[in-house]
């Protein structure tokens, strides 16, 4: 497929000012072959108003916005071009307040939905397993005593974390939702993410036990009481410390643990792209992902306590 994506918010704005600038892209995004009818196959057709193409043979409409997360939206696709540019090409998360008061929307509830959307669209089938030398572990947010440790407290969310270590610096990044912080989970866990041979660095918890005979090398390291996680397992410390920051930054603490998986993959997708200088391609793949995705009924999205 041909990278054609804008390099910079000048030649977006430039490029995106019109509907059928945005139905335009959005075509050679759905059909890059050239039109195929759905229903038929064939590949003549006539267009018509709003992205609506007729099938010459069958005579049958496909809409270009059918199937992606634009789909039915009455909104223009110039103002979903312009939230997607800011989504994927910012540094840091953007909330809902924020989308609002930036695209001009009329209600919180909208800007909370469309950012919904757009954080399903940061996870890429095709992405390739982390690698070479992973520290694995896991962290906990919210719980019924702040103070209260250890992997059966009741802590309100648990997540899996893995980050590649390469010498000192960090390399690419995953976050799951957990339920328990048992052998299963956390073995699917590292199969999901971690490429068979790589080399795991955990702490001594039981759980990872099993994970050298399921075709890792694993080292436990075990923390002696004047160590603390950071002098352990200073990547995965590190990257738990910055999440909680953006928890704290950007959404004052008020994440709904029902959408934390969705938070934690924006937040990996803009991890694994920070030293990426092409703004523009960051746009592209989310743009990528929105052309295929199935539309999320309004219904699966909200929450009458939604607050980020
Ligand atoms: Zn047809």
């Amino acid at each position: 497929m041909i990278e054609d994506f804008p390099a910079n918010e000048v030649e977006f704005d430039r490029r995106f000012h019109t509907e059928k600038a945005c139905l335009d892209y959005l075509f050679q995004l759905r059909w890059p072959e050239g039109f195929s009818c759905p229903h038929c196959g064939h590949s003549k057709y006539w267009t018509s108003a709003r992205g609506l193409y007729l099938c010459r043979q069958c005579e049958r409409q496909q809409s270009v916005t059918a199937g992606t997360i634009f789909h039915g939206t009455r909104k223009p696709l110039t103002l979903w071009f312009k939230a997607l540019w800011w989504f994927s090409t910012r540094k840091a998360s953007v909330n809902a307040t924020t989308l609002k008061d930036l695209l001009g929307l009329g209600s919180y509830q909208t800007a909370w939905c469309w950012l919904q959307k757009l954080r399903t669209c940061t996870v890429f089938t095709d992405r390739s397993k982390l690698s070479g030398t992973v520290e694995v572990d896991e962290f906990y947010l919210g719980g019924v005593h702040s103070g209260q440790r250890g992997r059966g407290a009741g802590h309100k969310c648990k997540v899996a974390v893995a980050v590649e270590r390469q010498g000192r610096k960090l390399g690419r990044l995953r976050l799951q939702v957990i339920e328990q912080c048992s052998e299963q989970e956390l073995t699917s866990f590292a199969k999901a993410n971690i490429t068979l041979g790589s080399h795991i660095t955990t702490d001594g918890w039981f759980a990872y036990r099993g994970l050298q005979n399921k075709g890792y090398s694993h080292k436990a390291v075990v923390q002696s009481k004047a160590e603390n996680k950071e002098s352990v397992l200073p990547g995965v410390n590190l990257v738990t410390s910055l999440f909680k920051r953006v928890i704290l930054g950007t959404f004052h603490g008020r994440l709904d643990s029902k959408y934390l998986q969705r938070y934690l993959d924006e937040y990996v997708f803009r991890f694994n792209r920070r030293t990426s200088r092409s703004i523009g391609k960051r746009f592209w793949r989310i743009m990528q992902q929105a052309a295929h995705s199935n539309p999320i009924a309004r219904k699966d999205l909200m929450l009458v306590s939604a607050t980020t």
